[in-house]
């Protein structure tokens, strides 16, 4: 049996630390048969002997099992369920007292799905609105998703949600969810793909009815992506039907996508107008202080305070995206952490060059650098290559060096052979003495904004 081979390891680690927070009669019941399959990026497959064991580890145990999961893989986990009743040999009985517990009538629709592999996301614990940067660019989509907190299904219904990917969508539903879900209401939060796939599953293993009554019979329903409706006309068809069902009955619906929904293609008229009934309202990228204060809000959930200087830095190069944004961030403490080294001007750059692979070989080059330099203090560009010393060429030379760390993908080794052959530690000493004189010095700082505006235009 495949079960019985090839066991990751992770799987007997993430059941012990399952163990570690629930009686050993329960761990008996429901967790020992199982086994656990790891599929990168954040998906965990479960096996479990039947459906009925399936929707008892989601109705009691989600959390315990995430949680366990991202302590040992440091991720959030998707669970995914898969039916192998081949474990049901292993299956101690479970006590009648706990399936007394549960809801007949929701037992025999769930189990009405045997076989479907049926999918619930995990709401991320860091998606909440404590840890939401509010600033011009969302107060609006924060206000709302606040207001429909306070009174579902009734302020604004369906509260849809539009912007360009990394902006924020994801963390204002799942807040959203978190919130409603700590005040009882009954939560089902999915991608967009997730539903649809389901869907598919469900007219494949003739299983529709069990599909129905999963997402017919929530408080909330809060779809992620929906811009993936597009051009999928069986399944627009059924969330219609889910739609008009909910909102029926007054319960709220909550959806996201990158677009308006007049710019889904293909999606139907009726559909179109449904998502415009409550509040359309779209997320823009955030200009630079709230972006600073996303920086520093990233920093300290990861234990480390940035300094002012570096927080700005890291914003200023990465302004359209907060996923990036947050990149960066990660990018920067990693380097930090690793090296023992201070957050300084090496390390930010470095850090943020990793992250840019678009400029590589698009930007500006060394030869640019070292063109634009030559032309602007009218010396020859074999001046300052060579090794002279005179304070004519030493200037624009760490000037050469300075722009190119600054403009350049290019290691501080490589800047110094292009000027003249020069280890790194003089390079960096360069770049140092340009970034001091610039801070004092208006002209300087005039003629390097200057500079670094003229590279700009190179290689692209
Ligand atoms: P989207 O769903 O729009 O593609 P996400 O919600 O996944 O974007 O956001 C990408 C990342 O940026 C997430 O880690 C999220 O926490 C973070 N993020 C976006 N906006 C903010 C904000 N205003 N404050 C804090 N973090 C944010
Ligand atoms: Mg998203």
């Amino acid at each position: 049996m495949a079960t019985m081979v090839d066991v990751d390891p992770r799987s007997s680690a993430v059941l012990d630390g399952i163990a570690a927070h629930i009686t050993p009669q329960q761990f008996e019941t429901w967790f020992r048969p199982l086994t656990l399959q790891f599929v990168p990026p954040d998906e965990v497959r479960i096996a479990v002997p039947n459906r009925f064991h399936q929707v008892w580890i989601e109705r009691r145990y989600q959390t315990v099992v995430a949680n366990a999961v991202r302590q040992l893989a440091g991720v959030t986990p998707r669970l995914v369920f898969a039916v192998n009743e081949a474990l049901g040999a292993h299956l101690a009985p479970g006590r009648p007292e706990e399936r007394d517990e549960f809801p007949a009538a929701e037992a025999e629709a769930d189990a009405g799905g045997a076989g479907v592999a049926a999918v619930s996301q995990i709401l991320n614990p860091d998606y909440t609105f404590e840890n939401f940067v509010v600033g011009p660019s969302n107060s609006f989509c924060h206000a709302a998703a606040k207001a429909v907190a306070e009174q579902p299904g009734e302020t604004y219904n369906p509260l849809f949600i539009h912007g360009n990917s990394g902006l924020g969508k994801t963390h204002l539903l799942q807040a959203l969810c978190h919130l409603l879900q700590a005040r009882r209401q009954k939560v089902v939060y999915l991608s967009c793909e997730d539903f649809t796939n389901h869907f598919i599953n469900a007219i494949e293993s003739g299983s529709l009815e069990s599909f129905r009554y999963r997402y017919r019979h929530v408080d909330v329903l809060a779809i992620d992506d929906v811009h993936f409706l597009a051009e999928k006309d069986r399944t627009q068809e059924e969330f219609f039907h889910t739609f008009n069902t909910l909102y029926n009955q007054q319960k709220q619906i909550i959806l996201s996508s990158d677009r308006h929904p007049k710019n889904i293609s293909d999606l139907e008229e009726r559909l179109v107008s449904r998502f415009k009934w409550g509040l359309v309202i779209r997320l823009d990228a955030p200009p630079l202080e709230t972006r600073i204060a996303i920086v520093k809000k990233k920093a300290r959930m990861r234990g480390v305070e940035l300094g002012d200087t570096a927080a700005h830095y890291i914003a200023e190069h990465v302004k359209e995206n907060v996923r990036e944004l947050e990149g960066a961030v990660n990018r920067v403490i990693y380097l930090a952490r690793l090296g023992g080294r201070e957050v300084d001007t090496d390390l930010l750059h470095e850090a943020l060059a990793d992250l840019m692979p678009e400029r590589s070989g698009t930007g500006p080059g060394l030869a640019d650098v070292l063109r634009i330099v030559a032309d602007r203090f009218g010396i020859r560009a074999t001046e300052i290559q060579s090794r002279k010393q005179t304070k004519s060429v030493v200037y624009p030379r760490h000037l050469c060096m300075y722009l190119a760390r600054v403009c350049t993908q290019n290691s501080l080794e490589e800047i110094g052979a292009h000027f003249g052959g020069r280890d790194h530690t003089t390079v960096h000493y360069g770049i140092r003495k340009v970034e001091k004189l610039a801070a004092r010095d208006e002209d300087v700082k005039r003629v390097v904004e200057d500079l670094v505006g003229a590279l700009k235009g190179c290689g692209r």
